[in-house]
């Protein structure tokens, strides 16, 4: 590990502050993700700004009948919050399927919508990656790719982001709330949070230098059955070759997002008119665009199952 420094931070916006003005800067949370990179010098930090010691470890009904989660909120706590328990099963059931007990207990809500992708080149510093290191190439494209994305992707990257928490989020519609270096705050939908990678894979969200999460905000609830089912290739402790995350009404409509298939989770709204008559149709609707390699085109036959699957049990 290079060497590097360290600081507590005070208050978020000094926090985002210290960031902006110090070069090779990063913020460090549960440090589950963080550490790991940067054991392996994919991450090379200068300073760490930890940002634990902050008050942002609540959650908060919101004055619209929604749900404010503090960005240090463990994973842990917010799967097991009685109120997103009842009102946002699909979000508890998506932590769950998460990780490790152990890690949930440290992950933070930001640092999972914040956690790198697991291709396995991004993690081999032998290999070319234009994700870690802009301009080398892909070694992925025509590599080995079961795992990677099928929509969505790019001449540059075709990695895929693997967080669960942030598929349910999706289908949720959560807004992610941020303090910039210079004290000002924003709302960023997440829908425009997690970006595609087109020519530089290396930019993944629409966070700018220094800008600190710190809380995600649940609109007022949906209702409907909420159902999180993730297949992956061992029944735990292994992150998705397809998820789905869906929100199914009695009427038959509702909302989907899948993990495991892009650079972001995919919600392609539109689509989403086709669900009553079927996970067939919809899923023909939701990847449309899709252009696997050989070795994943599994996953789009996949996640019709898994949809089909996923409507049968709402449907009782
Ligand atoms: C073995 C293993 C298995 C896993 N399996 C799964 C799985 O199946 N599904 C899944 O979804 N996840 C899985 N994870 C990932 C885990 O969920 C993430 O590592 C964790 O959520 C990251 O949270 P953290 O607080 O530890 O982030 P950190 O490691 O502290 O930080 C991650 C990134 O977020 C940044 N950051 C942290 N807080 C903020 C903030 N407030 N504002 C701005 N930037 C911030 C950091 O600078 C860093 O870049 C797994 C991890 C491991 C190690
Ligand atoms: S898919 Fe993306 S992360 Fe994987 S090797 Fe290619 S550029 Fe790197």
């Amino acid at each position: 590990m290079k060497p590097f420094t360290y600081e507590r931070a005070a208050s978020p916006a000094e926090a985002a502050a210290a960031v902006a003005r110090t070069p090779g800067a990063k913020f460090i949370a549960g440090g589950t993700n963080l550490l790991d990179l940067m054991k392996l010098q994919i991450e090379a930090p200068t300073h760490l700004i930890d940002v634990n010691g902050l008050a942002l470890d609540k959650i908060e009904p919101t004055a619209e009948g929604g749900l404010r989660i503090g960005a240090l909120v463990r994973n842990t706590d917010l799967a097991a919050d009685a109120r997103v328990r009842r009102d946002y099963a699909l979000l508890s059931r998506a932590l769950l399927a998460g990780a490790s007990g152990q890690l949930r207990n440290k992950a933070t809500t930001a640092g999972n919508l914040l956690q790198r992708t697991r291709c396995p080149y991004f993690y081999d510093t032998n290999q070319p990656c234009n994700k870690r290191q802009p301009g080398s190439g892909c070694s992925a494209i025509g590599g080995f790719s079961r795992q990677l994305a099928v929509v969505g992707h790019s001449e540059a990257c075709i990695a895929t982001n693997p967080s669960d928490m942030a598929v349910a989020m999706r289908a949720l519609d959560a807004v992610v709330e941020t303090v910039k270096a210079d004290g000002t705050t924003r709302a960023i939908p997440i829908a425009e949070f997690h970006r595609l990678p087109g020519d530089t894979p290396q930019i993944e969200t629409a966070l700018e230098p220094g800008e600190l999460i710190t809380a995600v905000v649940l609109p007022p609830p949906i209702g409907g059955t909420q159902i999180y089912r993730k297949v992956r290739d061992r029944a735990s402790y292994a992150f998705a070759l397809v998820s789905v995350a869906a929100v199914v009404q009695r009427d038959g409509r509702g909302r989907v997002a899948l993990g495991g298939v892009a650079h972001k989770p995919w919600r392609v709204e539109a689509a989403e008119a086709e669900l009553p008559r079927g996970a067939r149709p919809a899923m023909a609707a939701i990847l449309a665009d899709a252009r696997p390699t050989h070795e994943n085109a599994f996953k789009v036959t996949l996640a019709e199952r898994t949809l089909h699957a996923v409507l049968a049990e709402a449907r009782g």
